[in-house]
């Protein structure tokens, strides 16, 4: 059987993960929350910068209860030096709707406060081991430039390795600005965009976000915050969204309230 060379390109970059891909410490676990952890910190900041971080934070707050149990304040005067304290507060919203109802369907992550579309994939890559690709602006970059026809998929088994490898080859090779063709990127052989000379014209598509404002997602993710803060909110405010949390175990209904699922 004829292998397509995309295919045979991603095999190798998973075999030059699994010799080269740095020791980080969110590598070492799939456990959910520290990989919601590790991937809020690397919004935006530099892998060296995130580790001492990500190190003190769980240890302080190895589960999302134990963040929910703390105030908003503690949590963005740790995250003081990261940058964008946004995200340490939507963190907390997380840590307390995930205190409160438990994870969501890995369909539904995106109704955590602050977990976007990329995030979502994440988690379900990193932590689930589920075989999607996580694409970041650099992920984009590295598709758009070697993989032209899309994404070939990753070996059976692998896809958390050739996640973690594309993040590393974007970061590392494919950079926006000077990319590292000849310089051991180890997707050079057969790749599109560097044998026609056009890699700085390469620009990644843009993520299509399917529309937010006024999306089932929002209001759930509403109800759901609301719940987290203040332990039930009325049916009536939106049945519909209730009528789904209620549906898939994440609230209970009693009466004319919706309050967290398990609740007394
Ligand atoms: S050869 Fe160049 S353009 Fe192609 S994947 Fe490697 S760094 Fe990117």
């Amino acid at each position: 059987m004829t292998v397509a060379p995309d295919v045979l390109a991603v095999r190798r970059l998973v075999r030059w993960f699994d010799r080269e891909g740095p020791d980080l410490p969110w590598r070492r676990t799939r456990d959910r929350w520290a990989v919601l952890v590790s991937e809020v910190m690397l919004q935006a900041t530099p892998v060296a910068r995130v580790i001492p971080y990500y190190e003190s934070w769980l240890t302080r707050w190895p589960r999302a209860a134990d963040l929910a149990a703390s105030s908003v304040g503690d949590a963005v005067a740790a995250w003081q030096g990261l940058g964008y304290p946004r995200r340490a507060r939507n963190l907390h919203a997380a840590a307390t709707v995930i205190a409160q109802s438990g994870w969501p369907d890995a369909s539904r992550y995106q109704d955590l406060p602050g977990v976007g579309a990329y995030t979502a994939d994440a988690l379900r890559c990193f932590a689930d081991e589920q075989p999607v690709l996580p694409e970041d602006v650099n992920v984009r970059r590295v598709v758009a430039r070697r993989f032209p026809a899309g994404w070939p998929g990753a070996p059976r088994g692998r896809g958390w390795h050739a996640g973690q490898a594309m993040m590393d080859l974007g970061r590392e090779f494919c950079r926006a600005r000077a990319p590292r063709c000849d310089d051991g990127c180890p997707l050079r052989p057969g790749c599109p965009a560097a044998d026609a000379g056009v890699v700085h014209e390469v620009t990644p598509v843009t993520r299509r976000q399917a529309r937010y404002e006024g999306s089932m997602r929002q209001r759930r993710g509403f109800l759901l915050k609301a719940l987290a803060e203040d332990g039930r909110v009325r049916v009536s405010s939106d049945p519909e969204a209730a009528d789904s949390l209620v549906a898939e175990g994440l609230a209970d209904r009693r009466g004319s309230l919706l309050v967290p699922a398990g609740s007394a």
